[in-house]
């Protein structure tokens, strides 16, 4: 039976990159868009796009000069990682207006437990209305507002219905709702657990909660019994209390590919471009240099496997860190499988008065690197190898365990920002 006490809304900016493009730049409000990497138009590769670039059917992932084949009028413009930083920043602090427990997953989106703000603030749909009209008028971004009893379905009602919308998964409606939605659309079902699923017969959300859990516990070991509560609304996970662990502790970012990686070349690009975005965050918060560098690897099969290590000198160098981390995985990887998803996390920055110890001599050659690593992973692969990258804070990669036991969504996260 389903805990039904808690009110648990999933925050989620719609379109996220490119929303925050059109604020700063409103006359790209009327043109298609794509925001691609921080590197030429001939070489980029879409991160995210506007409605009206996704309506001439540009995808998340594609190479750009391909996009534009389909959009002859899609206009480019580079990621701006710290940009898009700081309006999740003042998003999250319209949140904090609502409840201290805002529990960020990646950039754009947030789980807020509101169970004890409703005598101040009305009713968790109340609050989600005033979250969305004040995301929307102070900040002029816009966010998909999930409200239920448990995270999970939070998180699933805030894809239902988008953009700039509120959708409300209730003990009364879940089985008429969640139940009928298929059964990809549950977070942590990629595309490898869906195909097990339909194997035995699930096509949807109710199909999965209502299949025996022995079944499930056979087929697909621990992750079938979770992910049969998580399908019968038996999520009973917390919303994470804001300001715990408020000092950032780590960085970390992680990929899923759509088609498996079978060479460490492959991995190594993958590695390089995660690096990017995390030498972009250690910049963005001024965290100084990480001592230590982390890895998790999941293969094709969903086994997952993590080791941590110290580059020579401490580094925020994006080649700097995937070396180390392309060092970390040679030691730990045994290649039994392809790889499904990597991902990079570091920690024990280095105080800022150390910094100018090491000059700025090591980043130089970060660009051209990052560059030659988008080009090289498209030529091998086309389209959409990459399916998005989260950004990570402080907890997910820093509390990986070492030893190589779980990494916390081992098949990536879908959709766009
Ligand atoms: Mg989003």
């Amino acid at each position: 039976m389903p805990d039904f006490s808690r009110c648990i809304l999933h925050s989620d900016l719609n379109n996220f990159y490119a929303s925050v493009e059109m604020l700063r730049h409103p006359e790209l409000r009327e043109v298609p868009l794509a925001v691609c990497g921080s590197f030429e138009d001939r070489h980029g590769v879409v991160l995210a796009k506007n409605m009206l670039a996704k309506s001439a059917g540009v995808k998340t992932g594609e190479p750009f000069f391909q996009a534009k084949k389909k959009c002859p009028q899609l206009v480019s413009v580079p990621a701006d990682f710290p940009a898009y930083l700081s309006v999740s920043q003042a998003v999250r602090e319209i949140y904090a207006r609502f409840t201290d427990r805002i529990e960020p997953f990646g950039i754009d989106e947030c789980w807020l437990d509101v169970t004890g703000s409703r005598l101040l603030f009305g009713t968790g749909r109340q609050i989600a209305e005033r979250i969305r009209l004040a995301v929307k008028n102070e900040i002029g971004v816009t966010v998909s507002v999930g409200v239920s009893f448990n995270k999970i379905f939070a998180k699933l009602g805030s894809d239902m219905k988008k953009p700039d919308a509120v959708t409300e998964i209730t003990p009364e409606n879940y089985k008429e709702t969640a139940w009928k939605l298929p059964a990809s659309d549950l977070l942590y079902v990629g595309n490898a657990t869906a195909r097990k699923l339909s194997v035995l017969g699930i096509a949807t959300i109710g199909d999965l909660a209502l299949k025996e859990e022995g079944v499930l516990t056979r087929e697909l070991g621990k992750w079938g019994k979770l992910l049969h509560d998580y399908a019968a609304g038996e999520d009973r996970s917390p919303v994470a209390l804001a300001g715990a662990g408020r000092e950032i502790k780590s960085v970390g970012n992680s990929l899923t590919c759509y088609r498996d990686l079978t060479t460490e070349e492959d991995v190594h690009l993958l590695f390089l471009l995660l690096a990017d975005s995390v030498a972009a965050r250690l910049s963005e918060k001024k965290l100084g240099r990480a001592a230590t560098v982390k890895i998790s690897v999941t293969d094709s099969e969903l086994n997952h496997f993590g080791k941590q290590g110290k580059p020579a000198r401490p580094t925020r160098n994006a080649a700097v860190i995937a070396s180390c981390a392309m060092a970390l995985f040679r030691s730990v990887y045994p290649w039994e499988h392809p790889v499904r998803a990597v991902g990079i996390a570091v920690c024990d920055f280095a105080e800022a008065e150390q910094l100018t110890l090491f000059g700025d001599a090591e980043e130089e050659d970060k660009e051209d690197r990052l560059d030659a690593a988008v080009q090289r992973m498209r030529e091998k692969y086309g389209n959409r190898v990459l399916q998005r990258a989260t950004v990570l804070e402080d907890k997910r990669l820093a509390e990986m365990d070492i030893k190589g036991a779980h990494v916390i969504h081992p098949e990536g996260r879908r959709g766009d920002t």
